[in-house]
């Protein structure tokens, strides 16, 4: 069994205010526990603020390690990693999964994003120990669950991940944050880079995807890398996900107007006879699977 809890679920920048309190401002983070407890940590948004705070009251002081997976390096996913508390406590330990094709890169996003210009406290400052590994090429033996992952269409790259508990055979979470799943030239994909996403996807028991835009809203921003809550539904549903849930929200989008989505989604499940349940990512919220 995997436990999901949402720490953050907006997208590119936080979005605090009246209209945004159900569904939450902080940017991405999502904290999964395994059957057996092991910490899996999805994105460094600065909902990761608020979750470093709770680990460490959970933890009583006992030593805090667990896996950190950054689906890319665009802000905000990490922005929120300078202020999780647990890497400033000597003892914790955590290891930082990036892709096998940006590892380097990953590691220095997070090291840049600390330089003096930009922030008071340097990498070299923070007392846990951290690694940076890469998610295709290293083994997770021993840790009582299972991943993969998958390149998907995002400015910059960007990755997507797939994850069970123990050996691997229960249900599976997939979470992709950041993907374009409409038609445009940007990337270089190849001709089939949709059956293959459906593939990824499949019978998923949760879907976590990046739903941003109408298409009304799309029309406007092909190519920045994010993708409508029809093209979502439709993924879903040629996945046979059990659960949908509508993630990285619009900045600007308010709490009322994530409900109606929600409800135009159950609707265009249903009008395709399709039994998959969609929900809207709220901060708080959680998820077993
Ligand atoms: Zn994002
Ligand atoms: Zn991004």
């Amino acid at each position: 069994m995997l436990r999901l809890h949402f720490w953050g679920t907006r997208g590119s920048i936080p979005s605090p205010g009246s209209q945004t309190v159900r569904y939450g401002g902080n940017t991405p983070c999502v904290e999964v526990r395994t059957s057996e407890g092991w910490l899996i940590i999805l994105d460094a948004g600065t909902g990761i603020r608020e979750l470093g705070r709770s680990l460490i009251d959970r933890a009583n002081g006992a030593p805090i390690q667990g896996d950190i997976f950054l689906s890319h390096g665009h802000w905000d996913h990490i922005q929120g990693l300078p202020f999780f508390a647990p890497i400033f406590q000597r003892g914790n330990h955590f290891t930082i999964w990036g892709a096998q094709t940006t590892e380097a890169r990953v590691e220095r996003i997070v090291r840049d994003q600390m330089s003096p210009v930009v922030f008071p406290v340097s990498f070299e400052e923070i007392a846990a120990s951290i690694d940076f590994r890469s998610v295709l090429g290293d083994s997770l033996e021993g840790r009582g669950y299972t991943v993969s992952a998958t390149e998907v269409r995002h400015p910059g790259g960007a990755m997507g991940y797939r994850f069970a508990d123990g050996n691997g055979r229960g249900p599976a979470l997939v979470y992709i944050s950041d993907n374009e799943l409409g038609a445009t030239e940007k990337y270089d994909s190849p001709g089939h880079w949709r059956d293959d996403l459906v593939r990824f996807v499949r019978d998923a028991g949760v879907l976590v995807h990046d739903a941003m835009y109408t298409r009304e809203e799309y029309d406007h921003h092909r190519g920045w890398g994010h993708s409508t809550y029809h093209d979502v539904v439709a993924l879903a549903l040629d996945a046979n996900v059990e659960r949908l849930v509508l993630f990285h929200h619009k900045p600007e989008r308010s709490d009322d107007e994530v409900d109606q989505r929600v409800d135009e989604c159950k609707a265009l499940v249903r009008a395709r006879g399709g039994t998959t349940d969609v929900i809207a990512a709220s901060e708080g919220m959680t998820l077993t699977l």
